[in-house]
C-alpha cells in the first residue's frame, strides 16, 4: 500500500454510498484507475469541485494493488478548461474525448504521449476564440482538431489503420482515381478492383475486438467507401508531426464519417456523442 501523487482527469463518477463516490481517473502515471472518494457526496465535500468531469487535477491516491479499489484522498484542480463549458459543442467534443479514453484504454496502462495530446486538445477547445466558434455546432477548426486527436489516439492505443496501400494487391492510392474501400475489421484499405473481386483477403481479420460483430448485429457492414484524396490525408494523420494543417471541407467530412464508422466498429456500438461532432 503506497500513497502516490498523480495527475489526470476524472472521466466518470458513480454514487457508492450515502457519502462516497467511485470515480474513474485517467492519469499520466498509471493510466485508467478506479478509486473510492470518501465524503465526496457530503455537502461540505473535501474535494469541492475537484471531482468535476474533465478538470485536470493533481491527485493523492492510496494504491492498494491486486483487485482492491484505490482510495482517493486528495484532488486539486490544475486546469478547469473553463472556456469549454461556455460553448456546448466544444463541451460535447470534450465528452467524446473522455468516452474514448474511458472505453478504449485498459486499466493500469499509462500512455504518457497521449496524455499530452489530451491536454493540448482540451486546451484548444477551451481557448477557441469567439471569431471561429459557431452557434450550436462545432466549428470547422474545432472539428479538424478533434479529428487529428482521434487519429493520434488510434495510433497511441494500437488501432491506427494502415492507409498506405491496397491490402490485397499493394497498389498505392493516387489522387483522383476511383473510390477505395476501408475495412474496419482488418483496419486496411482495398482498391476498387480487389474489392469488386471479393478476394479471400476479406476473411482474414487480423485485429477484430471480440465484441464487435455480435453487439452491432448483421446490418453493420465493416466496409466503408473513401476517396483517395481522403486516404492521402488519413495516411499523414496519427503522427502529430506530420498532420496536414488544414484540409478541404469535403475531405474533413469524409474523415469524420470514416472515424464514426471505425469507432463504432471498435466499440461495438455508436459512441454517444457522434451526432454532435459535425462534419
Ligand atoms: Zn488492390
Amino acid at each position: 500500500m503506497a500513497m502516490l501523487p498523480m495527475e489526470g482527469w476524472v472521466l466518470k463518477g458513480i454514487d457508492y454510498s450515502e457519502t462516497s463516490r467511485i470515480v474513474t481517473l485517467w492519469t499520466k502515471e498509471k493510466g485508467k484507475i478506479r478509486a473510492l472518494a470518501k465524503g465526496a457526496r457530503r455537502l461540505k465535500s473535501p474535494f469541492e469541485n475537484a471531482l468535476d468531469l474533465l478538470n485536470l487535477c493533481r491527485f493523492q491516491v492510496i494504491h492498494k494493488g491486486g483487485n482492491s479499489l484505490d482510495l482517493l484522498t486528495e484532488s486539486r484542480v490544475v486546469d478547469a478548461y473553463s472556456g469549454i463549458r461556455s460553448h456546448l459543442p466544444n463541451l460535447y467534443a470534450a465528452y467524446h474525448l473522455a468516452e474514448l479514453l474511458a472505453e478504449g484504454t485498459e486499466d493500469l496502462d499509462p500512455h504518457p504521449e497521449l496524455f499530452g495530446g489530451v491536454h493540448e486538445t482540451l486546451q484548444w477547445f477551451s481557448r477557441e476564440g469567439p471569431e471561429t466558434r459557431k452557434p450550436g455546432r462545432l466549428s470547422p477548426e474545432a472539428s479538424w482538431v478533434l479529428i487529428q486527436f482521434e487519429f493520434f489516439y488510434l495510433s497511441q492505443t494500437g488501432y491506427l489503420p494502415s492507409f498506405r496501400h491496397c491490402h490485397a494487391c499493394n497498389l498505392v492510392p493516387s489522387l483522383n482515381n476511383a473510390q477505395w474501400t476501408f475495412q474496419a475489421d482488418t483496419g486496411t484499405i482495398t482498391c476498387d478492383k480487389c474489392f469488386g473481386y471479393q478476394s479471400p483477403y476479406f476473411s482474414q481479420s487480423t485485429k477484430m475486438p471480440p465484441h464487435s460483430k455480435s453487439s452491432l448485429g448483421a446490418l453493420f457492414a465493416p466496409s466503408h467507401p473513401i476517396s483517395p484524396d481522403a486516404l492521402d490525408a488519413a495516411g499523414r494523420l496519427g503522427n502529430r508531426g506530420q498532420c496536414p494543417e488544414v484540409v478541404a471541407e469535403k475531405i474533413r467530412r469524409e474523415l469524420r464519417a470514416l472515424l464514426n464508422h471505425y469507432l463504432t466498429w471498435l466499440r461495438g456500438r455508436r459512441p454517444k456523442l457522434i451526432g454532435f461532432l459535425g462534419g
